[in-house]
């Protein structure tokens, strides 16, 4: 059952995240902040020639932010700027349309599991923040918020 496994693997990003933590010196850095859920984080990227290197969030959030912080930092590491700029605009595809995308989810893989918060207007901007925090660190601008 693709919502068990679903379902799990967010319950095991937010019990264990990964790439959490702070980067030493990074290149990008930006604060996210989604005041409706209270979701606060901290983004550092290391980018080197259009690659990201390295990326790491810190900070606290609900189940869905920090699951969704964690599958995102696992996902983009070693890809272009270009094609994580490509990997959220599927993303928020896949999170605010009515119906489940299943192409989308094919080209998602584990950022998928994120899919169910379409049903939870709410939650959607807690599956975002880290997303809308990259674009703000990658746009060089110091804070996101989902507002
Ligand atoms: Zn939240």
């Amino acid at each position: 059952m693709m919502a068990e496994l679903y379902r799990e693997l967010i319950l095991d990003h937010n019990a264990a995240p990964r790439n959490f933590g702070a980067i030493d010196q990074p290149t990008h850095t930006a604060d996210g902040n989604n005041p409706l859920c209270g979701d606060t984080l901290t983004l550092d990227l290391e980018v080197d020639d259009g690659v990201i290197r390295d990326l790491r969030f810190r900070g606290s959030g609900c189940a869905i932010s920090t699951a969704s912080s964690s599958l995102m930092t696992s996902a983009l590491k070693g890809k272009t700027v270009g094609e994580a700029e490509a990997l959220f605009a599927s993303f928020h595809e896949l999170v605010t349309s009515p119906e489940r995308v299943p192409h989308l989810e094919e080209r998602l893989g584990k950022l998928a599991a994120l899919g169910g918060v379409r049903e939870f207007p709410m939650r959607v901007k807690c599956a975002t923040l880290a997303w809308h925090t990259l674009q703000a660190a990658l746009n060089g601008s110091a804070n996101a918020t989902t507002e």
